[in-house]
């Protein structure tokens, strides 16, 4: 009797602790990236969960205390052709939920809690990576996927590393219709990675090529493994004020750069292939220190004049939020070697830009504003054993002479006559011209 009572009070009490301080489960989006699938569970509070993985078959199981399903998670899991094959649950223990994601390969799973952002709550998100891939150092070999035929000669292509910003779970600054950043960007980002395909001594590389997050280390990581003489990191902005409009151009601020200085140089075994394979290992921190300096200097310099040539151009698509070249300590700017821009396209907080941001046919402007800044830039500063050092162009722009596109790029007037077949100086505005080298 007394044992039957005992049973009925905890058959009565324990569903009632577990109420009180149980984490809801509201939902989950999978995220497949190139190198890892991100799994992203809704929750209601952050919880007490353990991670690990199981073999035959491969799997990996998180177990949440005090928890429960809202709604049954593999009907809105959509995995495509990630790792992950399915999401199973049970419930243990009484009210202690266990979710099992089947994979289709041993993955090395990486967990974390995220805070609430402007479109999400509470998240609880299982990263898996293929194995071994955890401990990969930043600027690792580039992946062999875009590799074009080296063109005769082995002169190099000049590349460019295209970084749409945000994606996945980070949707960015969100439009009044509800536009969200991460779309706008990566759709500018597809445009201009086309551009920059069919144009002769150019090749692009995508630092992100989906809708899922990378780190901005990974991007900075993705850009320096591919050699990028460029990177391009597209956004739009957001102001509360939503008459503020017009697009913008970034480079790294110098605050920005020194106390990246200092974070590269705490990372000695980082910084080792910074320099052109010049090694910090073995030299003192004042020397190390001062060469990451000039590095850094010049690949500042580098930014400056880029991104000036793209305002520039971009003054043709639409209004400038600011007439300069503007400066801030973006982290997906400061690789050391790698001269990088940052494009606010325009401000998606603006109802019109929102609009215009959304329109295929504005995105395509706006890619060509930009790919007009970079083809600008390489053809005055073509960097040595490339193909556009050898072969340079350029584009008669309102009001130029021969003679003095010749004395620009340092050479006659008759080098040009020749290397165009030009029987006249009389040129025309948007015609091509071939600038020979001045060997
Ligand atoms: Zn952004």
């Amino acid at each position: 009797m007394r044992r039957r009572l005992t049973a009925l009070l905890v058959g009565f009490w324990i569903p009632l602790v577990g109420w009180a301080g149980d984490t809801e489960i509201n939902g989950v989006r999978v995220w497949p990236a190139p190198d890892h699938t991100r799994v992203v569970f809704d929750i209601s509070s952050p919880a007490e969960y353990r991670l690990f993985s199981l073999a035959n078959p491969d799997r990996v199981v998180i177990d949440i205390d005090a928890a429960r399903l809202i709604k049954p998670l593999d009907q809105s899991a959509s995995p495509g052709d990630s790792m992950l094959k399915h999401i199973r649950s049970a419930t243990r223990n009484g009210n202690n939920l266990r979710i099992v994601l089947d994979v289709t390969d041993k993955t090395h799973p990486k967990t974390f809690l995220l805070p609430p952002n402007q479109t999400y709550g509470h998240r609880l998100v299982v990263d898996l990576l293929p194995q071994g891939a955890g401990s990969a150092k930043p600027a690792a070999a580039p992946p062999a996927t875009t590799v074009k035929t080296t063109p005769a000669n082995s002169l190099r292509e000049v590349v460019i590393a295209i970084d749409a910003g945000h994606g996945g779970d980070d949707p960015g600054a969100l439009g009044r219709h509800g536009t969200a950043e991460k779309d706008v960007v990566l759709a500018i980002a597809r445009e201009l990675e086309q551009l920059i395909r069919a144009e002769r001594g150019m090749r692009p590389v995508m630092i992100r090529d989906g809708d899922y997050y990378s780190s901005l280390r990974k991007r900075t990581d993705k850009a320096r493994g591919n050699k990028a003489d460029l990177m391009v990191s597209i956004h739009a902005d957001a102001f509360k004020d939503v008459r503020v409009d017009g697009a913008s151009v970034f480079i790294l601020s110098e605050r920005g750069a020194t106390s990246e200085a200092a974070r590269m140089l705490a990372a000695k075994e980082n910084a080792a292939d910074l320099l052109g394979g010049v090694s910090l290992e073995d030299k003192d921190d004042l020397l190390a220190s001062v060469l990451v300096d000039l590095s850094q200097v010049a690949t500042i310099e580098a930014s400056y004049t880029a991104a000036n040539e793209v305002l520039r151009s971009m003054r043709s698509v639409g209004k400038l939020h600011k007439p300069q070249v503007e400066r801030a300590g973006f982290v997906v700017l400061k690789s050391p070697d790698v001269p990088s821009i940052l494009v606010e396209t325009a401000f998606i907080s603006n109802p019109n830009e929102e609009r215009r941001l959304k329109d295929r046919d504005y995105q395509r402007k706006m890619a060509q504003a930009i790919h007009q800044g970079v083809r600008s830039y390489f053809n005055k500063n073509p960097p040595p054993g490339t193909l556009l050092a050898s072969t340079r162009q350029h584009i008669i722009a309102q009001g130029e002479s021969l003679a003095a596109i010749a004395q620009r790029y340092r050479v006659s007037v008759d080098q040009l006559r020749l290397a165009n077949n030009l029987t006249s100086d009389h040129v025309r505005v948007g015609q091509r011209l071939l600038i020979p080298s001045d060997s």
